[in-house]
Parts: C-alpha cells; structure tokens; sequence
C-alpha cells in the first residue's frame, strides 16, 4: 500500500527504534528523565530559546500555548483555515475561552495589513486581541511556506498592539528545508513555537514548544493541567532526537517527490493541480465534477494501493513522507491515469 494520507502514517525504522530501546530514562514528571532533558536543550538551541518543552501531541504543544498567553474573553487573530480552528475540537474556546478571529488569504497565508485591521480597540465592548497564530508550513493551505518578511511586518504589528504570536510549526522543518532558512530566522519572531516529530520527522509521537523560561513553565503547568504529563518519556523522545538527527535535511525528497507526484498529476485527464503552488510535501489536487465525486477515485485508487484522503467533494489530499519513494510515485500516478482512462 502506499499510503499518502497524511506524513503521519510514517512507522519508526529499525535504527530510530533501537534509539528508543536503548535509552536512558527517568520519571519526567520529577524532571528526572536525561533523553526527555536532552531533546528539550536540544528544541531550545534548534529554536533559539530560552527553554522547550516535550508534550503529547501538537495539539497540546498549540493549546498549552494559546492558554499559557491569554486570558478568557481574548480573541486570537488566525487564518480561516488554521489547524488550531479546524482540527483541534474547539481547543481554543473549550479550554482557554478565547474566541477567534479569522482572517482570508490564499494558501493559509495573510498580511500585516490584515492583522492591523483585525485587531480591536481599547473598548470594553470588544473582546481584547491577545495572540496572533501563524502556522508554517501551512496545512489546509497546501504545505505553504511563509515569508519571513510578512512574519516580520506582522511581528511589527503585534508589538505595536501588544499581542504575542505563536507559530503553530508543526511542519516548520519542511519551511526551513524547503525556503533554506535556519529554525531561528523564523522562530525569533514568536514568544511561543511548537514543532511536531511525529509528522514528516517520522517519529511515532510528540510535539515541544519552545519559548522563554517563565512562558515554559507555564507551559508546563498547562500540560499537567491537561494530562499531558509523561512518565518514562525517554523511550518516545529518544525517537524524536533520532528524527532531529537523521531525518530534516532528507524532507528535501518528500518536497521533490511531492513536487514529482503532482506534475504527474497535472497531466492526467479530469485532474487538476496548482504543480507551483506545492511548495513541500502536501499535495492537493481536484476531480472534475464530470467525473464522480473525489470519494470515489479515493476508493478505487485504494484498491489499487494507493491511499490518498478526499478533503471535499471534489478535493484530494496527497502527503509525501520518508516511507514513500520515488518510484511509489510513479506508480501512484500510473495508478489514477489508469483508473480515471477505464470510464
Ligand atoms: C498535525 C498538525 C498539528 C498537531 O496535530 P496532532 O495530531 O495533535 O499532533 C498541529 N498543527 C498542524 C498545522 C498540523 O498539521
């Protein structure tokens, strides 16, 4: 099967499991665990801050720090299609009672002018603009990329206006790879920063946030709060350290056979794709309504081992991932040619 639902159907390779098997480990809720210790040293220097902070999943890594830098009754300004507002069961209202302000934009992406103009007055009417969240690369938007100029003119804006900024950089490592920036260039621009190992980083689970001291340990409360402290941690961290290690400058393959998979796609009759707009390793493409409804070219494909996720009616999400080759591609391609060419 090949399996391009998403990069987080990657399994652990034999060598990032005997990472895991061989290390040391403590009880973290003590802080006692050194591997868990050594990757959070590790988030902080590869983020260029004060300290980090391994949880769960990037969905604790977004919520910890959206409740650790707001109060009830703020709005955070986000894009219409962020990860926190569609895919994290109302988090954000439901755990740090903020509501959101949502902004447009083409490929996950906004501006600065967007931000100045969402946020409120000093007005007891209004809810108080507390956070604004950038997610890079961005997912509903395609594995997008954003400009570290934009991020720096909305940094300006949010000083000006005393809101923090996240990055929801669950896919950071593939904006670093693919736009050839150092975490830091985009990271210093945020109070709090979280990054996912268990997307195109292969491993099996975890997230961290990063950001100073005293917002980690803030963090860190939260995580309790929410039931996100680990035990022997170091058993799922050492496969973290073995993905930071071995595995970011390789997304260069996921990106070149992403790139691969939808010129091969923008030649098959009824498909259409944006071949400029896939940037990294997401590729979202459309179904013709003259053909059936994206649903079922994905099950027929399934069939025929290939394993893509209908987003909307006529919508299809392809994700390029270490456990997917070059030539998997071409079979994949191979693969819905034949099937849309047979009706
Ligand atoms: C996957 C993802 C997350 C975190 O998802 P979890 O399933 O909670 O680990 C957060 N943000 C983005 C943009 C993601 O793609």
């Amino acid at each position: 099967m090949i399996d391009l639902r998403s990069d987080t159907v990657t399994r652990p390779s034999a060598a990032m499991r005997r990472a895991m098997a061989e290390a040391p480990v403590g009880d973290d809720v003590f802080g006692d665990d050194p591997t868990v210790n050594r990757l959070q040293e590790k988030v902080a220097e590869l983020l260029g801050k004060e300290a980090a902070i391994y949880v769960p999943s990037g969905s604790m890594g977004n919520q910890t720090s959206i409740r650790a830098q707001t109060q009830p009754g703020d709005e955070i300004i986000a894009h219409a299609d962020s990860h926190i507002y569609h895919y994290e069961a109302g988090a954000p209202g439901a755990i740090s009672g903020c509501s959101l302000r949502l902004l447009p934009g083409e490929g996950g992406l906004f501006d600065a002018a967007a931000v100045r103009a969402a946020v409120r007055p000093s007005d007891s009417h209004y809810p108080r603009s507390a956070l604004v969240v950038v997610e890079n690369t961005h997912n509903r938007g395609g594995g997008t990329c954003w400009s570290i100029d934009e991020i720096a003119a909305i940094h300006g804006v949010a000083e000006e206006f005393g809101l923090k900024m996240h990055l929801d950089g669950a896919r950071l490592m593939n904006a670093c790879v693919a736009k050839n920036h150092k975490p830091t260039e985009y990271a210093k621009y945020f109070d709090t920063v979280s990054i996912c190992f268990s997307k195109g980083l292969g491993a099996p689970v975890g997230s961290a946030v990063a950001s100073t001291k005293d917002t980690i340990r803030r963090v860190h409360r939260f995580r309790k709060m929410f039931g996100g402290g680990m035990r022997q941690a170091g058993i799922i961290a050492a496969a973290a350290l073995y993905a930071l290690e071995n595995n970011v400058a390789r997304l260069a393959e996921d990106h070149a056979n992403a790139n691969r998979l939808a010129t091969g796609i923008a030649n098959i009759p009824k498909l259409s794709v944006n071949v400029a707009s896939v940037e990294t390793n997401i590729v979202y493409f459309d179904v013709d309504p003259s053909y059936d409804p994206a649903k079922t070219l994905c099950d027929a494909a399934k069939e025929e081992g290939v394993w893509i996720l209908s987003t909307g009616p006529q919508r299809i999400r392809a994700v390029t991932h270490l456990d997917v080759s070059t030539k998997d591609m071409d079979q994949a391609i191979a693969t819905l040619d034949r099937i849309i060419r047979k009706r």
